[in-house]
């Protein structure tokens, strides 16, 4: 059994075709789920140019669903996400959202420490110059707060401020686990992100050090390729596959409804 749970579409501005692209896609690589989970909207148009409108989730993102579901549903599972981000001040503008609508899951992702969007790529230049190890410490603890913070199923990209490749030159274990411990206690999924592999630091998100936590606090695993594009659906999927056989005792976890089920690969 395997899934793709993560996937965006050209709603977000900076990613490409409609649910149905990344159906097709799912069908043609074989897998069994496909989950669409594209960024959601945030109060007062804050960063909009990288997610969809209320308006447009109303008028094309949930009909999209319902229309593929339709048309494929004897060929694949298509599942009904987002991915929401976790930014200090609109939990409840982001609380209200999620429970007006009937999501199979939620992925909850850390984009922003305050005002730096860490994973774009127009903010490279910030990392220069600054202390790596507070900007891990920073991301770390705002990673805490949203797994405490109850609003989401799934850990996007967890360790994604290594994004362009700056890493602390202290250990930094101590700050992992610790996020580790409240991702457990919230009783979150993490997802095996194949995106990293395509971006500057060449490398899936989560990394081995925190999979062998992952392993250790007994945390389960799903899948995602965060694919702005059509053609990355499932991309890299054998390399997630062998980590989760490694680090997750060979089983996943798929959502219905926001309820969750563990099955093997
Ligand atoms: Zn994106
Ligand atoms: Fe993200
Ligand atoms: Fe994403
Ligand atoms: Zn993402």
């Amino acid at each position: 059994m395997t899934v793709d749970y993560h996937t965006h579409t050209r709603l977000c501005k900076h990613g490409e075709g409609t649910v149905e692209d990344y159906v097709r896609k799912a069908i043609e690589v074989g897998l069994d789920e496909v989950g669409c989970s594209d960024h959601s909207p945030l109060p007062d148009g804050f960063d909009g140019e990288h997610r969809m409108t209320l308006e447009e989730f109303t008028e094309f993102y949930r009909p999209w669903v319902d229309e593929v579901r339709e048309k494929f549903g004897k060929k694949i599972k298509v599942k009904f996400g987002i991915e929401a981000d976790y930014l200090p001040g609109t939990e409840a503008f982001t609380r209200k959202f999620l429970n007006e609508n009937d999501f199979d899951y939620v992925i909850g992702s850390v984009h922003f420490l305050g005002d730096l969007g860490i994973d774009s790529r127009k903010n490279v230049y910030r990392y220069d110059g600054q202390d790596v190890y507070e900007l891990y410490v920073q991301y770390f603890a705002t990673l805490k707060n949203a797994a405490a913070s109850g609003l989401f199923d799934i850990v996007g990209h967890c360790d994604v401020v290594k994004v362009f490749g700056y890493r602390p030159d202290r250990d930094y274990d101590d700050i992992l686990r610790d996020a580790m411990k409240a991702i457990k206690g919230n009783d979150l999924v993490v997802e095996i992100n194949t995106s990293g592999l395509r971006k500057p630091v060449r490398e899936i998100y989560p990394s081995e050090k925190i999979l062998e936590i992952i392993r250790e606090m007994r945390i389960p695993l799903t899948l995602g390729s965060d694919s702005h594009r059509p053609e990355d659906v499932g991309r890299d999927f054998d390399l997630a596959l062998e980590l989760v056989r490694k680090f997750g005792d060979g089983k996943i976890t798929i959502f219905d409804k926001r309820k969750r089920q563990e099955v093997s690969i």
